[in-house]
């Protein structure tokens, strides 16, 4: 615990961001029959953060709060609505064509899906050489060979080679989808839900696989989950989402040891604890979550937040730093 605190700070201290995200917004139009615009949907709404290259932010939050939206949109699988996003000094919103394509090299998805994210009627081996293929690096035997070592590094046979995604397990076609966002040489990859859809004993497998390929690949990770527990064991900063905006990111031991914001609070007070005979208060948020079509004026969480005052109602809170690195946007933070 004490050795991942440690290599967690000197990471930090020592990473320059590789991409920085800055009032992200990403609003999906809802349309009449007649093709009017009558509303949006507010998936995310005015989202900052930054990534630090070798490092995992954590992206957690719940169903629906956008933040595998967040994720797809920096990656330009859908287009924004509004915001940068610096990369070398370039915002990659911006970029169109030939440059584009070269950050879709260079940014790469594992989907939460291992059984619906492989082409069924493609071999596993085919399927780690396409992404080379389209971005035309090496011969055709160099991308073989390359795919057959990437495969052989997350645990594949050579001889599974010419199968096909139906004769592997959920966990060896996540394996696979692994091997296939390293063909290119990635920098960053979005785990979008990576391990949510597998057993728990193959979980803690992917995890591991996760870390082993991070270090030795020298890989930037933005990790997407709902399940607190893993985002803990992965990240090294965390984001908490709620309907479409970040209310609380800091340091992962900083995060569990002070976390701020009430819904923050609420969230780490519904993990199991190891122990049973060990109790801990439950915190409950009242309500349901509101629609990011009509989302609550002032504070978004003011609706099912305990301490709310006439203030929350209001006024947005803006995010302050109030200890290193650690930003939360409630008006009542400091109390
Ligand atoms: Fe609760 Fe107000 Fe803080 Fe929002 S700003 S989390 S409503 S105390």
């Amino acid at each position: 615990m004490l050795q991942s605190h440690l290599e967690r700070e000197t990471k930090q201290q020592t990473n320059i961001p590789l991409l920085e995200i800055r009032n992200l917004k990403k609003y999906f139009p809802i349309t009449t029959t007649l093709g009017k615009t009558k509303g949006f949907v507010k998936s995310v709404d005015g989202v900052d953060f930054d990534l630090y290259e070798n490092q995992t932010l954590g992206l957690v939050g719940e169903s629906g709060c956008g933040k595998s939206t967040t994720g797809r949109t920096i990656l330009r699988l859908i287009e924004p609505t509004d915001g940068e996003a610096i990369y070398q000094g370039k915002n990659i919103f911006q970029l169109k064509g030939k440059a584009l394509k070269q950050i879709r090299k260079e940014f790469q998805i594992v989907f939460q899906d291992p059984h619906s994210s492989l082409d069924p009627k493609m071999r596993i081996g085919d399927a780690v050489m396409e992404p080379m293929k389209i971005h035309h690096i090496g011969t055709k035997k160099d991308r073989m060979d390359r795919a057959m070592e990437l495969l052989r590094k997350v645990g594949i046979r050579e001889d599974q080679f010419y199968r096909y995604p139906h004769e592997f397990s959920g966990g060896q076609r996540q394996r696979i989808g692994l091997a296939r966002a390293l063909a290119v040489n990635p920098k960053l990859v979005v785990c979008d839900e990576p391990v949510s859809a597998l057993d728990v004993s193959i979980q803690s497998q992917v995890i591991n696989l996760l870390e082993e390929i991070q270090e030795q690949f020298q890989l930037t990770y933005l990790f997407i989950s709902h399940d607190l527990s893993v985002v803990r064991h992965m990240a090294d900063q965390i984001c908490v989402m709620y309907l479409g905006q970040i209310v609380e990111r800091a340091p992962t031991d900083e995060l569990f040891t002070h976390p701020l914001h009430p819904y923050t609070q609420a969230l780490l007070s519904a993990i199991p604890l190891p122990n049973p005979k060990l109790k801990k208060e439950r915190i409950i948020i009242k309500g349901e979550v509101p629609s990011p079509i009509d989302p609550p004026s002032g504070c978004v969480f003011h609706t099912r937040c305990s301490y709310a005052t006439a203030l929350c109602k209001n006024e947005r809170p803006q995010a302050r730093e109030l200890a290193p690195g650690h930003i939360v946007s409630c008006h009542l933070a400091e109390s």
